[in-house]
């Protein structure tokens, strides 16, 4: 396939954008290569400025779970456009999703809307230190919550010590409030609540993570972690961004069986726009301005073309939960097609999946935390990604990052893709 034309935007971009895209992934710098520009998309297809057709495995790294440009959707965005597209005022449709979202998700009684990811666990975690009236959060290695601050703390010194900044201008001061611990290791999670004895407000983890590859949780690992914040009066707090009406009606809370005491939303929650959210018992969502003191705010939060999409969206996933079963059910046949071509041809490889996400690893021992999804063969990765794309298939840049199926896949999109790993399996060695 000829990717000319993207080249040439990609320069051009590049003279004004900072790296020539407005968020990093995208620019294609771990596998190498420019990236694709995109002209329009439907269904499970994307159609880049080249004109080259492309099976989509991102799905705009997850919210458009029913495809692209899902009718619903784009109707119920263009009655609403025409109404006027902001008024920083209350309307009534942000209600409406908030009821469905409660309606749909275990145990949350409220729900506030925000603009992305980033600002719902930013928000999510001040709300947490203003309840407990404590500074220290733990997160996990690997695990990813949006940009702020806070966040920007990875591994390196080990488990049991204070994270160091992972980006120039995150401050000594913010890092050392973020205590990291190792998934799927409640060890590290007791070592560093025992060191920091009644001072975390809450852990934030992605309860099925899908920012190190699609990482699953042992079960006594979620549960163990369960009981301990519980113990030690530490809130929970699922990120499901990636995960919430993504994994089931309820997320991973349903899907996993644990009750988190607050829950982060994006993706599938906007349908494509821009929202993100955060939710909780009423007990603690009282405690957020203007009902009480914990301040959070946003001009655009709760605008009605992304409330909208969200309500569009959230309106299918209810009346139809049979789609969770229908993507489960491609992901497995795409999961056991890709195994056994790389078996096959005697490709070390793991294969990680839950639901509706799945990502691949090169790599002989499983992959259940950060350190074992960075043991990954990138060669391998960097071939198997452009072998795949030269035959119009679009998976996720980084070996760091799940695939997220739409149900717009079709049997035959999946068959293509796996024949299209045979035809490059052979030159991935
Ligand atoms: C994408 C993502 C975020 C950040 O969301 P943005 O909308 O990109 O700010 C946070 N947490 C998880 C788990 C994510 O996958």
């Amino acid at each position: 396939m000829i990717y000319k034309r993207s080249s040439a935007l990609f320069a051009e971009a590049k003279k004004f954008i900072p790296g020539g895209v407005n968020s990093p992934v995208r620019a294609f710098k771990s596998v190498g290569g420019d990236p694709i520009f995109v002209e329009k998309a439907k269904g499970a297809y994307l159609y880049d400025v080249d004109g080259n057709r492309l099976i989509d495995y991102i799905s705009s790294w997850g919210p458009l779970i029913l495809g692209h440009a899902y009718e619903p959707v784009i109707d119920a965005v263009i009655k609403k456009a025409k109404l006027g597209t902001s008024f920083g005022m209350p309307t009534e449709i942000e209600t409406e999703l908030a009821q469905l979202a409660v309606s749909m998700v275990p145990n949350i009684d409220k729900i506030r809307f925000v603009n992305s990811g980033t600002e719902a666990c930013m928000s999510a975690i001040r709300l947490a230190r203003g309840y407990t009236g404590k500074d220290k959060i733990i997160k996990f290695a690997g695990c990813y919550h949006g940009h702020s601050d806070s966040f920007l703390i990875q591994a390196g010194s080990g488990a049991v010590t204070f994270g160091s900044p992972n980006s120039p201008g995150v401050t000594q001061g913010t890092a050392k409030d973020t205590l990291l611990a190792e998934y799927n290791d409640l060890e590290s999670v007791m070592t560093l609540i025992a060191a920091n004895k009644g001072e975390i407000a809450a852990v934030i983890i992605e309860p099925v993570a899908g920012n190190m590859g699609c990482i699953i949780p042992s079960d006594s690992f979620i549960k163990g972690l369960r009981k301990i914040c519980t113990e030690e009066n530490i809130l929970l707090v699922f990120d499901e961004v990636m995960t919430g009406f993504r994994l089931s009606r309820g997320g991973a809370q349903e899907t996993l069986g644990i009750d988190a005491d607050i829950v982060t939303f994006g993706k599938v929650i906007g349908g494509g726009l821009p929202v993100g959210a955060f939710a909780s018992r009423d007990e603690i969502m009282a405690h957020l301005a203007p009902e009480g003191p914990v301040y959070q705010a946003g001009t655009l939060s709760g605008n009605p073309l992304a409330m909208s999409a969200g309500l569009a969206m959230l309106t299918e996933l209810n009346n139809k939960p049979e789609i969770f079963e229908s993507l489960a059910k491609k992901t497995s046949y795409l999961h056991d097609g890709l195994s056994s071509v790389l078996s096959e041809h005697g490709i070390p490889n793991q294969i990680n999946r839950m639901g509706s996400m799945i990502s691949v690893h090169f790599t002989e021992t499983p992959v259940i935390d950060f350190t074992s999804s960075a043991k990954g063969n990138n060669e391998f990765f960097r071939k198997y990604f452009h072998g795949m794309l030269e035959q119009g298939i679009y998976l996720p840049p980084s070996a760091f990052e799940s695939y997220f199926l739409n149900d717009a896949i079709t049997y035959e999109d999946l068959d293509y893709t796996i024949e299209a790993l045979q035809n490059t399996a052979s030159d991935l060695k």
